[in-house]
């Protein structure tokens, strides 16, 4: 079903990085602090894992439950205040984008720094190797969007490649990828591929995230769909597991969810803080599968794809309406989802630049200006994600 990607990219160079990022997170379970590089040396893999086995992740109980008040009888779908300046940006954002264009890139440099005050989105959810290896594309990201430049708006700002099959996170590319300055990554096991995880693919995933740009945990969760074949139990295993990867790096989260919905929200509560940053992606559900969800964890944005701007994905567009537009984000799920109306001629597959007709479209369902849309849109991937 996994087709390795195509492109060849000389060895990784960022072995000089050795970040401090394995410390313990803002959330302090009480015990031993976590120690990430241990906890690798202890996974003993499906074979010998077991609950009670020696592993220097966090260990706070597995009922644990915040002190106060319980955010699921908070009624209100609020986020976790943010920070002044943040409510300010929101305010001196000025409208007067220039109506929509699909042609004429504009190369620029890291927007980490440089994006508050001009307008333009992220794709927080792609697989750039997927859609190189679809598209038999070879070169580096910047290549790709001049090769693609009639559908790469000037709006775009950058993308965050997800890396959710373990066993390619050694061929290279993420880390070419990674040194582009439009690209951010992210790194975890899809749980299609949890059936096979082991400790070598963990040790690469932990690798991975040292990279500075590598900016979240994921996508990781459950899939109770008939697309996937690894057992639930399994699973369910994996996800915990990542989950508690994921605290004691303080990383934020990007969740993967089919027809799995109370089992993912039991397990979520057990092992991540309510106040934690979780991006729920690719939601297409109804609201109200979502909305035990939302209200447990205020700081979690939900990812829409370009499935809004299909006719048949009422329901996905019902809970839009529903949801507040400070906790929403918007992404491709590139090479998947193309959106509508676009011809194949332009490109077969979505790219991170067609993010922009996501945006388009919640702006219509959600009645407000295109300029609005944006200015929210990225505020919202700056607070997840802090780029
Ligand atoms: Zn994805």
């Amino acid at each position: 079903m996994y087709r390795p990607p195509v492109y060849m990219g000389p060895p990784l160079d960022y072995a000089g990085y050795h970040g401090n990022i394995l410390q313990a997170s803002h959330y302090a379970p009480t015990g031993n602090s976590s120690n990430v590089p241990q906890a690798v040396k202890n996974w003993g893999g499906f074979g010998g894992y077991a609950p009670t086995s020696e592993v220097c992740l966090p260990n706070w109980p597995r009922d644990w439950k915040p002190s106060g008040e319980d955010p699921a009888l908070n009624f209100h779908l609020v986020r976790f205040p943010r920070s002044s300046a943040a409510s300010q940006e929101r305010m001196t954002v000025q409208a007067g984008i220039p109506s929509h264009s699909c042609a004429g890139y504009a190369a620029g440099s890291s927007p980490g720094s440089h994006w508050k005050g001009s307008l333009g989105f992220i794709d927080t959810h792609c697989h750039l190797d997927l859609l190189f290896s679809k598209m038999s594309f070879q070169g580096s990201f910047k290549k790709f969007t001049e090769t693609y430049s009639q559908s790469f708006p000037k709006e775009f700002q950058g993308c965050i490649s997800d890396f959710c099959d373990p066993r390619t996170l050694k061929d290279g590319m993420w880390g070419d990828l990674l040194k582009e300055d439009l690209v951010w990554g992210a790194f975890g096991c899809h749980p299609h591929f949890a059936r096979y995880y082991n400790e070598s693919q963990e040790r690469n995933i932990l690798q991975a995230l040292r990279h500075p740009r590598a900016v979240a945990l994921g996508e990781v969760g459950l899939d109770y769909s008939s697309k996937c074949t690894t057992p639930v139990q399994q699973q369910q295993k994996v996800f915990e597991r990542q989950l508690q990867l994921a605290v004691s790096l303080n990383k934020p989260l990007v969740i993967h969810c089919r027809e799995a919905d109370q089992d993912l929200l039991a397990i979520m509560k057990r092992y991540v803080p309510p106040d934690y940053k979780i991006h729920r992606h690719c939601f297409t559900g109804s609201y109200l599968l979502l909305e035990p969800l939302l209200k447990y964890f205020p700081n979690m944005s939900v990812g829409f794809t370009a499935v809004l701007t299909y006719s048949s994905a009422w329901e996905t567009r019902d809970a839009l309406m529903h949801i507040p537009l400070d906790r929403i984000v918007v992404e491709t799920d590139a090479p998947y989802f193309l959106p509508r109306g676009i011809p194949k001629s332009l490109c077969q597959y979505a790219h991170p630049g067609l993010a922009l007709y996501t945006v388009r479209e919640i702006a219509r369902i959600k009645g407000q200006p295109l300029t609005q849309i944006l200015a929210t849109l990225r505020e919202n991937t700056n607070y997840i994600y802090n780029i």
